[in-house]
């Protein structure tokens, strides 16, 4: 009976001991992610600009589901990718400069970093 006891406060302390030993030890995790959400945080503009989609908001096809209509009423439409074809970037990346020009033309610097979208 003595013996179990022994052993099992052995036991115990050594698991006790890996703790302190783990904590002791671990390193706070790198801050990979900090930057990422100070970018995030930088979007201000009082929202005139559809930031994930890099489109002005009013006229995003893919937010606005007004000017979608209309959108799609000229025809105008990526079925592909539910949105206007003028801003389906993915099939026409060149459009997105298009509209990258207009945030310049109003801030004078470069949009924010639009999310990636799979292909
Ligand atoms: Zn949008
Ligand atoms: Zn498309």
């Amino acid at each position: 009976m003595t013996k179990l006891l022994t052993r099992g406060g052995l036991m115990l302390s050594l698991f006790a001991g890996m703790v302190l030993f783990a904590v002791g030890c671990g390193k706070p995790p790198a801050p990979t992610t900090e930057s990422k959400v100070k970018a995030d945080v930088k979007d201000d503009h009082s929202g005139w600009w559809c930031k994930p989609h890099g489109i002005p908001e009013e006229e995003c096809s893919m937010c606005d589901e007004e000017f979608a209509k209309k959108c799609k009423e000229k025809k105008d439409w990526c079925e592909k990718h539910d949105r206007a074809d003028s801003q389906c970037f993915i099939c026409h990346p060149e459009h997105q400069e298009k509209f990258a020009a207009k945030y310049r033309a109003k801030y004078g610097t470069e949009p924010p970093p639009m999310k990636t979208e799979k292909k």
